[in-house]
């Protein structure tokens, strides 16, 4: 195994958190899975096939490169890919020829996609990304003209897969009217296009919290990131949900499943007297006898230095808090009231133990950081491995 840690992915889980977004958001939909980020830092490489095990068949990335790790783990020959950001003018060539889709949201792309579509002789597969209120990416009205004009034009070189948008914070209450006003500005500019000719296979703008928040934005396609991997966007995007649907709210059971959970063993243990210092430095003094285990996960594994006296790990079912400075490679944990902790004892960082979880909620609110952005700071080279 080699590796202080590693990582496993429920594929069970996987498949409960498909099956509740999909009876959500109906058959007709397509479930697009969005990957970025090592797809959440669950890891690309595993997580792709293992998606498509569960029927799976469309794929979001932000750029060129996780398109290239994508393709190159798909199983399935009819498993689709689509870039929604990054792609250099001179990666554009490599994009058709692999059939992957790629977001227009500037004419000077769309300009060189029609020139790498004819000199290709292929069609290019391409989402017109619309400015509907995010000011970030997107297609503007002064842009829009010139844009269709050339979609038009250029007809047999272009095949429109998708016309899509973005929401500003759709998670979140305080950011209403401009959600909802995002959504008429798309559906005009869609009533524009279409009078112009044009339409998509999918029009989509939905990611998880617009998908649970505002059921229209639906459309035929969601971009589902977060909440396939088991994780609300955010607590309120949940209390509304439970609001909502009573029947979950009388179970009591949360329809979402975590897939991943990071465990690693315990290195060692050792027994220091009362009123010693535990690791570098002064910043945890032992106020009684203690029993310590090292753990071998630290800050270059993503374990955050300011888990310091803080955080908290599973070791034979029960939560031990850390004990110390968080190290580079290693942790040190009080398990004193812990029975019979030894070496090599499962040590669980993230996940179940026993009838104990540790969720990255709980580890991101010590941190106060989004499970986003904790998700994607595991570092990819730790193992993963897929589990039933
Ligand atoms: C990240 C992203 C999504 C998915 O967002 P979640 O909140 O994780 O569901 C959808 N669309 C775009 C354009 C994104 O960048």
């Amino acid at each position: 195994m080699f590796a202080p840690s590693h990582i496993e992915l429920s594929k069970s889980a996987f498949r409960q958190n498909v099956k509740f977004l999909r009876d959500y958001i109906g058959k007709d939909v397509t479930f697009c899975s969005v990957i970025k980020g090592n797809a959440y830092g669950h890891g690309i490489e595993q997580f792709v096939p293992m998606a498509e095990e569960c029927g799976i068949s469309h794929f979001a990335v932000f750029s060129a490169d996780e398109a290239r790790l994508a393709c190159k783990h798909k199983n399935k020959a009819d498993s689709h890919v689509m870039i929604m950001g990054m792609i250099g003018n001179e990666e554009i060539e490599w994009a058709i020829e692999q059939d992957v889709s790629f977001y227009i949201f500037e004419l000077d792309r769309l300009k060189k996609t029609v020139e790498q579509a004819k000199r290709l002789e292929k069609p290019a597969r391409i989402h017109l990304h619309l400015e509907t209120g995010m000011n970030r990416l997107g297609l503007d009205n002064s842009k829009l003209k010139e844009a269709v004009e050339m979609i038009r034009k250029n007809d047999e070189l272009l095949s429109v897969d998708g016309i899509c948008t973005h929401y500003a914070g759709a998670e979140s209450v305080s950011n209403h009217v401009r959600v909802t006003e995002q959504i008429e500005n798309f559906k005009s500019y869609c009533s524009y296009l279409q009078e112009e000719g044009i339409e998509a296979k999918w029009n989509h703008t939905a990611c998880s919290a617009a998908t649970l928040n505002y059921p229209e934005t639906i459309m035929d396609m969601v971009r589902i990131g977060i909440a396939q991997y088991g994780f609300w966007p955010n607590r309120e995007t949940y209390m509304k949900f439970l609001k909502n649907h009573s029947d979950f709210d009388k179970l009591h059971e949360d329809p979402l499943r975590r897939v991943m959970s990071w465990k690693s063993r315990v290195m060692s243990t050792k027994t220091v007297d009362a009123g010693e210092f535990i690791g570098y430095g002064t910043t945890y003094q032992t106020s009684r006898k203690e029993k310590i285990a090292s753990v071998p996960i630290g800050y270059s594994h993503g374990f955050k230095r300011n888990l310091t006296n803080i955080g908290i790990v599973l070791v034979n079912g029960e939560r031990a808090p850390v004990a110390g400075l968080v190290n580079m490679n290693l942790l040190t944990v009080d398990v004193t009231d812990i029975p019979g902790v030894s070496k090599g004892d499962e040590v669980v960082i993230i996940g179940h133990q026993g009838d104990k979880e540790m969720s990255v909620a709980s580890f991101s609110e010590m941190t106060n950081y989004l499970n986003y952005e904790v998700l994607v700071q595991i570092p990819s080279r730790l193992p993963r491995h897929i589990v039933e």
